[in-house]
Parts: structure tokens; C-alpha cells; sequence
């Protein structure tokens, strides 16, 4: 089971095609404890995963400080350890540079390191872009200076946004999460855009946050009802046929070689060997051409995030026609 690397952006480092997004370890999708938090963090290293993605918002903070008990004792150098800043609750954004350079240390304490590789602004649809781009990445690019970051990148999902802040200033990473799937391939077509950039492109939830997976989606998912039925007749098809809908959304999600990694959570030891594995092997694409048939009922895939004008189509102001 060798898992491939490849490069992020600019950054130089060389990360691999599956990574792990550690939100489960906050609990986000039912409770962890944390020997199994622990076993997961390090069966994910030992089997060649090295990028670590976290934030303070995932279990308000519990993530973190189960990341941190995963990775004592392992050499630092060894992984490649992202996390964000900006968003601490479901409605708790705070972009300021104050509290993000403050927001930095403290989750260096929950991590036990003094520097993260990659800090990124977390969600930037639900702040004011131009203040994240004047104010916030600069507070965080000073960081680099103390050695306590090496990049810096946003993430979020409406792709406008993220667009944006690269083509106004010289970041290293972007991370866009639920729009490389199954179901939404939106990020294909902004890939071109951010290699001219230069950044490294990190692809997140490749199972649609649960919603791609035998199982379902957890009962806080955005999506539409409708999305959720696709979704289930596309579980259905693969349970009837012997196929497994995690499997094949994995595979197609790692597909494209200028995504430089895809972030797959797992809280558990198993989860990650059963992902490798499906990594590793020749995608199905004959059985992943029918479930993206099966999926192609939903007619829009998106959901709404964050402030109207940062949505990947803005609405059009009305005009009140005079009579
Ligand atoms: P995901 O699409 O990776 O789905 C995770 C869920 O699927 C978990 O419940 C996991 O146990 C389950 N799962 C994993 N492998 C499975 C398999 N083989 N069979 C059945 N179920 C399986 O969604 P995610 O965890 O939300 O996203 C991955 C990571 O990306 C996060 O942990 C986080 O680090 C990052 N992320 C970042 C942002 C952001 O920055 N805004 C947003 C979303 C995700």
C-alpha cells in the first residue's frame, strides 16, 4: 500500500494524495475517545499520511488537543501540520488580526509545537474579504517572520473568495472542501486559475462530509433533501452491487493530479487503513461513471455558506422598473 506524494504549490513540500482532516476528533461526527483519537492520529503516519489538517473550531478546541496527545513524541519534522484561524463556533468568526495572532499561540499549546507549517484563514465567506486581505493574511504572514508558521492559506467554500485573495496577494494554499466530489466538481475548474497562482491546492471532504458513504450523512449536513436522496439511491445502487460509495468517491476525488492532497477524516484506526488501501488501488471508473449518472438528478449541489456577496454567483441587485 504506497501511498503517492505530491507537491504543494510553492511551498516545497511534498505532501501525500490522501492527508487527514482531524475534525472528527473534535467529535464533530460522534464521540471519540481518545485512545482511539490517539491510534488513529499515528496509524495515519505510520502508513505514509503526512499532512495533518485541524482548527480551533473543530469540538471548540477538542481536536486540537487530541491532535496534540497523537503527535507527542513523534518527530516534528516528519508531518506536515496545518490549522486555522478566524472561526470559533458555529456563528463565532473573529478575523482580527489581534485575536488571530493570538489565536495562533494558543493552538501551538494545544498542539505541542512551536510552529505550524501551514496557518490558514478559516471559512472566509463569513467575513469582510477586503478586511481578510488588508488585515488578516498580513498579521499572519508576519508570523513566518517568528517562526511560528512557514504558509499561509484560506479556506472556505464558495470558490469567489478564495480566487480572490490569491489574485490580490501571494499566498501559498488554498483549501476548498466539498467541492471536488461525486456529486460537485466545481474545483476542476479553478484549478488552472490557482496553478497560475502558484498555489498548492488542498481538497477537503471527498465523501461530501459523511454524505458519500454507505452510512449517510450526520444529521447537521447542509444539504438539500434532495442532494441527501441522490445521495441515498446512490448508496442503495452500490450496497445491491457489491460496490462501496466511500470507495469510489475516494477514488475519484484523489483523481486529479493538481489537487496535491485530499483531506479524509477518520476517527478511527481502521477507517484510515480501509482508505489507504482504496487509494491504492486502480480507481473502478466504470462503476464510478454510474453513480455520478445515478447523482446527475441534482440539477445544483451547492448549499449557501457565509455572506451573500462572498457565494460563488452573487445576486443580482433587483432593479424596481418605473411604470
Ligand atoms: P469527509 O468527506 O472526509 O467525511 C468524513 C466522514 O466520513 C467521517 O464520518 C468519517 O468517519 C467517514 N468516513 C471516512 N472514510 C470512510 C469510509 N471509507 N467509509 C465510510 N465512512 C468513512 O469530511 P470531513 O472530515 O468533514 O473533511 C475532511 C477534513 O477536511 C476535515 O476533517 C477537516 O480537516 C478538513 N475540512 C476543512 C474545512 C474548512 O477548512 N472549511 C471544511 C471541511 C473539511
Amino acid at each position: 500500500m504506497e501511498l503517492l506524494y505530491r507537491s504543494l504549490g510553492k511551498t516545497g513540500l511534498r505532501v501525500s494524495v490522501l492527508g487527514y482532516g482531524a475534525a472528527p476528533l473534535g467529535g464533530v461526527y460522534g464521540h471519540v475517545d481518545e485512545a482511539t483519537g490517539i491510534a488513529t492520529v499515528r496509524r495515519a503516519l505510520d502508513l505514509g499520511i503526512n499532512l495533518i489538517d485541524v482548527a480551533p473550531y473543530y469540538g471548540a478546541t477538542a481536536a486540537e488537543t487530541l491532535l496534540g496527545m497523537g503527535l507527542e513524541g513523534v518527530e516534528r519534522s516528519s508531518y506536515v501540520l496545518a490549522t486555522k484561524v478566524g472561526r470559533y463556533g458555529l456563528m463565532d468568526f473573529d478575523f482580527s488580526a489581534a485575536r488571530v495572532v493570538a489565536s495562533v499561540d494558543e493552538s501551538l499549546r494545544r498542539l505541542g509545537t512551536d510552529y505550524v507549517d501551514i496557518i490558514q484563514c478559516h471559512d472566509i465567506e463569513f467575513g469582510d474579504v477586503r478586511g481578510i486581505i488588508d488585515e488578516t493574511i498580513p498579521a499572519l504572514e508576519k508570523l513566518k517572520d517568528q517562526g511560528k508558521a512557514r504558509f499561509v492559506g484560506v479556506t472556505g467554500y464558495p470558490l469567489a473568495p478564495l480566487a480572490r485573495v490569491c489574485a490580490e496577494l501571494e499566498i501559498d494554499t488554498v483549501l476548498s472542501y466539498c467541492r471536488f466530489n461525486l456529486l460537485d466538481t466545481a474545483l476542476r475548474d479553478r484549478l488552472p486559475f490557482f496553478a497560475e497562482h502558484n498555489v498548492g491546492v488542498i481538497s477537503a471532504s471527498p465523501l461530501a462530509m459523511g454524505l458519500l458513504t454507505p452510512t449517510g450523512p450526520p444529521a447537521w449536513h447542509p444539504a438539500r433533501a434532495d442532494i441527501i436522496a441522490a445521495a441515498d439511491r446512490a448508496a442503495k445502487y452500490c450496497a445491491d452491487n457489491g460496490l462501496d460509495l466511500a470507495k469510489l468517491a475516494l477514488q475519484f476525488a484523489i483523481s486529479n493530479a493538481d489537487v496535491a492532497s485530499t483531506l479524509v477524516g477518520a476517527a478511527a484506526p481502521e477507517v484510515i487503513e480501509q482508505n489507504i488501501a482504496f487509494a491504492a488501488e486502480m480507481p473502478d471508473i466504470r462503476a464510478i461513471a454510474e453513480v455520478q449518472q445515478i447523482l446527475s438528478s441534482v440539477t445544483d449541489p451547492t448549499w449557501t455558506s457565509g455572506r451573500p456577496e462572498n457565494s460563488d454567483s452573487p445576486p443580482v441587485p433587483s432593479v424596481t422598473k418605473g411604470t
